[in-house]
């Protein structure tokens, strides 16, 4: 290998900035004392090193949005170049930066979302996007599914159905819950994808008539929920969901935060949900937010694409927000990189076939060995494991919301063995940036397979 190594300054810079985090930083979501983060010194590529100088394989994507993997020299380049040109200008100016973003954003969403409205990261997206469906339609009320993470500000994490939301939720954000198709742990009501659906469809309308098809704003939903498991919704979904909308005059927001920019093996996730030849009958969003993969997480980014209607209700009157750094030069510019070099290196045809053929397959034959596995799920690059403690029962290794023991050792054999994967309650997420290759896949494998003996064991 000829990959480079940390050295001993890089290790000593390494120990100070522990210690200086521990006395100085305040961390999300974790109570702070008897915090142990993981120091990265080095990145390059699919790889990460950490305060001891070892190498792990990236099957994180860090929060699953290095999607062109760490150190591309591309978009370093085009941040240095900005940086040296243009640092900052007010969001009210044209830059080259942030128009050629826009551009290249709609060229790739579906149908006629062709503005863009930048944010700095998901959780703004999501925010400005359940904003501007509340003004184009008058209404209150947004639906969402349970099991869903949709950011941390206010709003968006009312609108998240995991149990981050509960220490929020004072109850009067005008947000209603309803169940998304998940057949693997729905399957008291159905036994196949097919049912799962109709379920799913038919539990949605009747919430939205329950709850007053007048007012409610907008339907939201991850086109792939991510981080509560990669639920990868059954043929027909979200084109039911697009219906339920059209009957109602709901906005459909499509969030793509995760899923969005290649993750899936598409650009956006709901292409997925066209028509057989995979290119006709799209099923287009309202609003489509996005960020994480946009620009790789080079430099902090998000937005909202706006369909042509609902940018077109702003014609008149004000849009009643904005930010400091909206379409910043240097996190735009880095978006310009991120995705042109994705389009001329084949790095969305890259997670798609590596997806279909070497991390897919390969998860299977671990489901089929390791009695702790429940279910694999997953497209793309986008993959969950199910940990559990009984197949029959399927109860699960780690309690909704928390962790056990058993969890934790799984993934600390992971990091042992040099594999840095992405876990969540009784989940183990294989998400490695889009750029990998077969070999690393069937390395990171062979890492999950060593650790999922552990979680046999500790059933
Ligand atoms: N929406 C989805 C689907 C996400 O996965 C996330 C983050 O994981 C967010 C929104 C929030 O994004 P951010 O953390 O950039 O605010």
């Amino acid at each position: 290998d000829d990959v480079p190594t940390v050295s001993a300054a890089e290790l000593v810079a390494g120990r100070r900035a522990y210690e200086l985090d521990r006395r100085h930083v305040f961390h999300s979501w974790s109570a702070q004392a008897g915090l142990a983060p993981m120091t990265i010194t080095k990145a390059e590529g699919c790889y990460v090193w950490d305060g001891e100088g070892s190498r792990l394989l990236d099957f994180s994507s860090q929060m699953v949005n290095t999607n062109i993997g760490h150190q591309h020299p591309r978009v370093v380049a085009a941040i240095v170049e900005q940086a040296q040109k243009l640092c900052t200008i007010a969001p009210s100016h044209v830059n080259d930066a942030r128009s050629e973003a826009a551009r290249l954003i709609s060229e790739r969403t579906p149908g006629d979302l062709d503005k863009v409205f930048f944010t700095n990261g998901g959780a703004e997206a999501v925010e400005h996007a359940v904003r501007m469906a509340r003004l184009h339609t008058g209404r209150r009320k947004v639906l969402s599914r349970y099991r869903s993470y949709h950011g941390g500000t206010d709003t968006a994490v009312n609108i998240t159905g995991d149990p981050r939301r509960w220490a929020n939720d004072y109850g009067d954000a005008g947000v209603v819950h309803f169940f998304g198709p998940f057949l693997y742990r729905s399957r008291f009501y159905a036994d196949t994808q097919e049912q799962e659906c109709e379920r799913a469809l038919a539990h949605l309308d009747e919430v939205v008539a329950m709850e007053g098809p007048g007012q409610i704003a907008a339907i939201i939903l991850e086109s792939v929920p991510g981080t509560a498991g990669i639920m990868v919704p059954p043929p027909g979904y979200l084109r039911g969901v697009r219906e339920i909308c059209d009957r109602h005059g709901i906005v459909f927001i499509a969030d793509e935060v995760m899923s969005g920019f290649g993750r899936t093996g598409r650009w956006f996730a709901i292409e997925h949900a066209q028509g057989g030849d995979g290119e006709s009958d799209p099923v287009v969003p309202d609003l489509i937010t996005f960020a994480k993969g946009v620009n790789s997480g080079y430099v902090p980014l998000g937005g909202v694409a706006i369909s042509a209607e609902i940018a077109a209700s702003f014609d008149e009157r004000t849009y009643p927000g904005g930010l400091t750094y909206s379409g910043h030069p240097l996190a735009t510019a880095a978006a310009v990189a991120t995705i042109t070099t994705m389009a001329e290196e084949g790095i969305v045809e890259n997670a798609a076939r590596v997806g279909a053929e070497v991390i897919g397959p390969g998860l299977a034959e671990l489901a089929r060995r390791h009695p702790s596995v429940g279910e694999v799920r997953g497209i793309g690059m986008f993959w969950a494991i199910e940990l559990v403690r009984d197949r029959a029962t399927r109860e699960p290794l780690a309690p909704y919301g928390g962790t056990s023991e058993s969890m934790n050792t799984v993934v600390a054999e992971c990091k042992r063995l040099g594999l840095l994967p992405f876990a969540n309650y009784n989940r183990i997420h294989a998400v490695p940036p889009l750029i990998i290759t077969d070999e690393q896949a069937r390395a990171g494998l062979a890492i999950l397979d060593e650790a999922l003996e552990v979680a046999d064991r500790s059933r």
